[in-house]
């Protein structure tokens, strides 16, 4: 049986230009990039041209640019950082719908000096309501891992430099699936490239202008002196070519979903539907059953879901950004996310909404409830 994949937000598979270009790289370029030969300058120079690249991408100076293992990884440096550099008793204001990236290094580094940023009922920043002047850093993310709304970042960033700190940007979900243009006006943005066609293990971090992540991985020289290790250019080079590949994906196909199994599936909410969302991404709040049961109904299927984010999927009713929504327990035990790619078309998408009323008959019966729904 083939599967269809519809959860991108937790991972993608290599797009073609990420794998034309890893290979390319494999075969040619990997050489360490800091060897004192003439053949390793060839490859620093594709490092560098790859930095040159994504800095354009983002509107940003190439040297704030740091190539790392991906989000995770640039989202505890950030927090380190700031523990290191910023007054003892300053507070960071963090959305309490971050990753856990965000979420467990805040908490790590700062404790009780988090402050948990109010939010407007659709889980965006309530971006006018945040007390600036009282925090010495903000991290916001762009869009939701779990639910596809989008935050204020340009906003964002522009009261933060209003108010002299500084404004941190998770943007893992938000590259690939809206332009990339601008990000650079957040003084720090994280970013990885498995979210959008390219390997595993390979990301990316802007750091202010002037600052440098140095300490955060001790060692060697490499990355300007931001960050020991030495650089997987290949790995670089295929996120880079899948960024470039990215289109921006239709949000018509997954609205028809929605609506559809808003009309056949009583007592079913899509969280957030208001808001400005990501157009691949579709959280469901169903009538009932345990969001594990949906998720085995619809693989057995052919459709492959998710509860929410990927690293929170194990602990059923963990979901910290529904929580901050205001979600009680057992509500969010019967949410799924749904997150298709720029390819994912309308056929596909309709084969998923049938599959969720197939799934919910076949859920009912083997609660030994009659069927409420017809096809
Ligand atoms: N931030 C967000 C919003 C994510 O969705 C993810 C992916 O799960 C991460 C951070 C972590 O990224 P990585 O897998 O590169 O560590």
């Amino acid at each position: 049986m083939k599967l269809e994949f519809f959860d991108n937000n937790s991972t993608t598979p290599l797009s073609l230009a990420g794998m034309q270009a890893w290979e390319g790289a494999l075969a040619k370029s990997w050489l360490n990039p800091s060897s004192p030969y003439r053949a390793a300058a060839k490859v620093r120079a594709h490092l560098e041209a790859a930095r040159e690249k994504l800095a354009a991408l983002l509107d940003a100076k190439s040297e704030r640019v740091v190539f790392n293992s991906g989000a995770t990884e640039g989202n505890n440096c950030i927090f380190k950082m700031w523990a290191s550099e910023l007054p003892r008793d300053a507070r960071v204001g963090v959305s309490p719908t971050e990753h856990p990236s965000v979420l467990e290094a805040a908490q790590h580094y700062f404790g009780e000096r988090v402050t948990w940023l109010p939010l407007d009922p659709s889980g965006a920043v309530a971006v006018d309501s945040i007390a600036y002047n009282a925090l010495g850093a903000l991290s916001v993310m762009a869009a939701n891992n779990e639910t596809g709304v989008l935050n204020p970042w340009e906003k964002l960033a522009e009261n933060c430099g209003a108010a002299g700190i500084p404004y941190h940007c998770d943007a893992s979900q938000w590259l690939g699936k809206l332009p990339a243009k601008g990000l650079g006006a957040c003084d720090y943005l994280t970013g990885c490239a498995h979210k959008f066609g390219g390997p595993k293990g390979t990301g990316f971090l802007l750091l202010a202008e002037g600052k440098s992540s140095a300490g955060f991985q001790i060692g060697g020289p490499q990355e300007n002196g931001h960050r020991a290790g030495t650089e997987d250019v290949p790995a670089v080079l295929s996120m880079l070519a899948a960024l470039e590949s990215t289109t921006i994906g239709d949000a018509a196909p997954r609205d028809a979903f929605e609506s559809g199994i808003l009309s056949v599936l009583p007592g079913c909410e899509v969280v957030g539907i208001h808001a400005e969302r990501l157009w691949n991404t579709s959280a469901v709040l169903l009538p009932e059953f345990e969001n594990v049961r949906w998720i085995r109904a619809l693989e057995k299927r052919g459709f492959l879901i998710s509860t929410g984010s990927a690293c929170a999927s194990g602990k059923a009713g963990a979901s910290p950004v529904l929580s901050a929504m205001g979600y009680g327990a057992d509500t969010i035990r019967r949410v799924v996310r749904i997150s298709g790619s720029a390819t994912t078309d309308s056929t596909a998408w309709d084969a998923l909404r049938l599959a969720f009323v197939e799934s919910y008959a076949a859920l009912k019966k083997s609660a030994g409830d009659s069927p409420v729904v017809t096809i």
